[in-house]
């Protein structure tokens, strides 16, 4: 009989990790949808960004206040859950506070624990308040209307809970420790949940045992729900934002990542002593289609971005052409580009494992070409996003497609397309009258 807790704990801990497992399995799978590129070249930079960006959260503090909020939320969580350990090492042993015998050093830990919930509460609430109340510009725009405005609170009601349920579970544990009650051996500095023992006060040890054990439980079952939880919100940052920095940009910013097989064209073109029938030399394998039309012909870092987006608008913010009220946001085509991957994948579920047409794609059913051609390609959003990703590299396949797959570019631009190949510059001139600038008055 007193194992059946511990069984209990045991069985509640393996339904959390196997969902968490079978969701982990299906968010490789999506990503493999994508295409193979190369991004593990410079590791030594790629983990420089890691420890920089994700772990230093280097890019959050260019706006201090939110960024600040953000670490404290970011090493709050982070650090709060190392007590995890110890709460399953005492679910599946059977044990009380197992790591007390490390004394000093332990007390100090969990009165850190403690500040760090508080701190993690109080900035949390001001997150709150900058959602629903200032009603921060960037969280009221079109995209961020329904689950996405929900989900961003959901994250926050959640964070508030479990902190709440954290300190509870002290409070009352130092109240069982001063009543004496058995097993509740004495350990731990509580430097915040002692200022909720008055609420415990005068309640009976059995009373106090149940409240504590509660708070233990709905904690730690709170933690792998919020673990389940993650795959279908934008908080799966706080995992992703690590590889998503790793195999972000090292090249020079925005560099154009341009096609072998023209780039060869264009060489041919232009070369004065090439033989017009000889049989292209270069051994660029031509690509079975140009840019991207749906996720599928994205890359899997592309896709790893869609993913990792947290909806946090400063890329949109910082858009020129968002700014002067043209249709693109950036964060909508990483939103999009998630939405998409998304379905195709529940597409993949239902059809045992392969894509059935659905007559839909990631052009024109999400991403209009209207967005597309708004953007500037000032690289503004992908300088301004704290996790590396690159919305505009996504803008420019799905140009490259429409261009060079359906030549379906502007008229402004197609003319000034048609120019270049024709006279070797943008202007409607002919080659020979280049320097008749010279003989005008
Ligand atoms: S590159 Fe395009 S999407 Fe990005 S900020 Fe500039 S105009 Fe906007
Ligand atoms: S792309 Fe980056 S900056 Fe833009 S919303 Fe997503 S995380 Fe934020």
């Amino acid at each position: 009989m007193e194992y059946i807790t511990n069984i209990a704990f045991a069985l509640v801990l393996m339904v959390g990790i196997v969902f968490f497992a079978r969701n982990v399995k299906k968010l490789i799978r999506n990503i493999r949808l994508g295409k193979e590129v190369v991004a593990n070249d410079n590791k030594p930079q790629r983990w420089k960004n890691m420890a920089r960006i994700a772990l230093g959260q280097s890019k959050m503090v260019v706006r201090p206040i939110p960024g600040i909020l953000h670490i404290l939320v970011y090493l709050g969580f982070v650090i709060i859950n190392l007590e995890v350990l110890e709460i399953v090492l005492d679910g599946l042993l059977g044990t009380h506070r197992l790591f007390a015998g490390l004394g000093v050093f332990y007390n100090v830990l969990i009165a850190s624990f403690e500040i760090l919930a508080f701190l993690v509460i109080v900035s949390v609430v001001v997150f709150w308040i900058r959602r629903n109340i200032v009603r921060v510009k960037r969280f009221m725009s079109p995209e961020m209307k329904g689950w996405p405005k929900n989900d961003g609170n959901m994250i926050l009601y959640i964070e508030t809970v479990l902190m709440s349920l954290f300190l509870t579970m002290n409070a009352t544990d130092f109240q069982l420790q001063q009543l004496g009650a058995a097993h509740y051996v004495e350990a731990g500095s509580f430097p915040i949940s002692q200022f909720l023992v008055p609420l415990f006060e005068g309640m009976s040890v059995q009373a106090l045992i149940i409240i504590e054990r509660s708070a233990w439980w709905l904690h730690i079952v709170g933690i792998l729900f919020f673990l389940n939880y993650l795959y279908y919100s934008k908080h799966l940052h706080i995992l992703l934002a690590f590889p998503n920095t790793y195999f972000g940009r090292v090249g020079p910013k925005g560099k154009f990542r341009n096609l072998d097989a023209v780039t060869q064209e264009v060489k041919l073109m232009m070369d004065p002593d090439a033989d017009p029938y000889a049989e292209p030399a270069g051994d660029a394998d031509e690509p079975s289609k140009f840019g991207a039309s749906d996720v599928m012909d994205l890359s899997r870092v592309q896709l790893l971005n869609a993913y990792t987006c947290t909806e946090c608008g400063r890329c949109t913010s910082e858009c020129p052409a968002n700014l002067t009220g043209k249709k693109l946001s950036p964060r909508k085509i990483m939103m999009d580009t998630r939405d998409r991957l998304e379905e195709v994948g529940k597409n993949i579920d239902a059809n045992k494992g392969s894509f059935a047409d659905d007559g839909k794609q990631l052009l024109d059913d999400y991403i209009t070409r209207e967005e597309l051609w708004a953007c500037t390609s000032c690289n503004a959003c992908t300088e301004a996003c704290p996790v590396s990703i690159d919305p505009l590299s996504i803008i420019m396949d799905m140009r490259q497609y429409l261009v060079m797959e359906q030549s379906a570019a502007p008229s402004d631009l197609n003319n000034m397309m048609g120019n270049i190949e024709n006279n070797g510059a943008p202007w409607p001139f002919n080659q020979m009258d280049r320097l008749n600038w010279k003989d005008e008055a």
